[in-house]
């Protein structure tokens, strides 16, 4: 390695991780005909199985316009559920928040698509690319090494190949993250996500609920037909007995918090479970490489915008790395890699900050910030312009967007 010798396929890109991170990436560049390989140490058919990730996603209207300018919103569109209300408060204060569709010209907030669907989605734009994407699947990369103005990488099977720039998606917990020498400040919430899908009687009528209890955030997402997701932050203590309920018990617990509302709620399939760690990258980019979704920051999901965020890096990197391809120029300089860390990072450090700003707040019982909490959230309701600023943000309409992102062709 390292004088090219043994490099048997050349790429523009190389991505190891094939997460909804990886996959869009590689959806991106290689619709454009931008040559690609996709590493990821798991193989397929045990990533798109069902029982593999239970979680939904709330995908923001940005996020929307770049999976269709992608290609792969056909593949998920019968699955999603458009967002038509959106209810945030607290349990046992007068605080709430209302955001409705109608105040911003009653297009949909945002679209709850399941995971797993998702991934159909991204693979389907993945297939139409044809040669351009080359899976390897599972497999993982042995040896690494920068050199001669590329990375150069062996993989397990003993191949050896080149690409311009590496793009890391290996999710938060990235092992080539430290191999690239980039540190990463990690916080443990001490919470588990608890995660799994309910059918009720009653139309939830594209309301997307989210109530603090003191224990933590529950948030109720609609699906198609009357069913809907649920995200259950708690502390691992209390995940863990909840989690080992039957699932009986389980759904009381269930009904209980949420109330009778949808009506009876009746368990549907699997539950899982999500250890809630904050995990953020020192930087964002190292000599021929760039880190990606969860891999630069995983941020708690109170929000749902973890994914969005993922969804705003992979649109900047493929933008960069697909202009200067068109130009004839090296897509992994160190002027593209500038103008990918310096792109990402105040939307990043935004989400990180706000994210866990708000776990913090609404985690703590103190009467004085109960109080607080309560008077903001009233104030937000009350404020228009306020509530509009947050509602287009939360749809991810705002900031210096890539040309996915706003819907135009890459
Ligand atoms: C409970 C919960 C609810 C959430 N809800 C939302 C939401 O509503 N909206 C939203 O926007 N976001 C949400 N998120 C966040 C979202 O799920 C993540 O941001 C997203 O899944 C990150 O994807 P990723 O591909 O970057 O990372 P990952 O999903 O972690 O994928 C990493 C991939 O890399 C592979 N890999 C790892 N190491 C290697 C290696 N060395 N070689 C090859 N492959 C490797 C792994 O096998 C995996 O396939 C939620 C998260 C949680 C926990």
């Amino acid at each position: 390695m390292g004088r090219g010798d043994g490099v048997t396929e050349r790429f523009d890109l190389i991505i190891q991780g094939g997460g909804l991170t990886g996959l869009a990436l590689a959806a991106a560049v290689g619709g454009v005909g931008g040559r690609v390989l996709l590493v990821e140490e798991r193989p397929l058919p045990v990533t798109t199985a069902a029982r593999f990730d239970g979680r939904v996603t709330a995908i923001a209207r940005g996020s929307k316009q770049a999976l269709d300018s992608l290609g792969a919103w056909a593949g998920m569109a019968d699955a999603a559920e458009a967002i038509r209300e959106i209810e945030v408060g607290e349990t046992d204060s007068l605080g709430a928040v209302h955001y409705d569709a109608a105040e911003v010209g009653g297009e949909p907030l945002g679209w709850i698509v399941p995971n797993q669907r998702i991934r159909q989605g991204l693979l389907a734009a993945i297939d139409a690319a044809g040669p351009a994407v080359t899976i390897a699947a599972p497999a993982t990369i042995t040896a690494l090494e920068r050199a001669g103005g590329g990375v150069e990488a062996r993989l397990g099977d003993g191949r050896e190949v080149r690409g311009a720039l590496l793009a890391v998606c290996e999710g938060r917990f990235s092992a080539t993250r430290a191999t690239l020498g980039i540190g990463a400040r990690r916080w443990d919430y001490g919470q588990t996500g608890l995660v799994c899908t309910f059918a009720h009687e009653l139309p939830h009528l594209g309301r997307a609920v989210e109530r603090f209890f003191p224990d933590g955030p529950f948030a109720m997402l609609p699906l198609p037909g009357n069913r809907s997701s649920i995200v259950w932050a708690l502390e691992n203590g209390l995940a863990k007995s909840v989690a080992g309920l039957d699932d009986a018990a389980f759904t009381a617990e269930v009904q209980e918090r949420f109330g009778d509302g949808l009506g009876r709620l009746t368990l549907e399939g699997h539950r899982w479970s999500y250890p809630l760690i904050l995990v953020w990258s020192h930087a964002y980019v190292a000599e021929r490489a760039v880190l990606v979704g969860d891999a630069a920051r995983g941020i708690h999901p109170i929000a749902g915008q973890g994914w969005n965020l993922a969804l705003r890096d992979v649109t900047a990197i493929a933008e960069i790395v697909v202009d200067r391809l068109r130009l004839g120029l090296d897509p992994g300089s160190a002027d593209a890699l500038e103008r990918y860390a310096a792109w990402r990072s105040f939307d990043s450090l935004a989400l990180v900050a706000v994210t866990d700003g708000i776990n913090r707040l609404f985690a703590n019982d103190v009467l004085p910030l109960k109080l607080a909490r309560g008077a903001g959230l009233a104030l937000v309701e009350r404020l228009p312009v306020a509530k509009r600023f947050f509602m287009r943000h939360a749809m991810g309409l705002v900031g210096d967007l890539p040309r996915l992102m706003r819907g135009e062709a890459l």
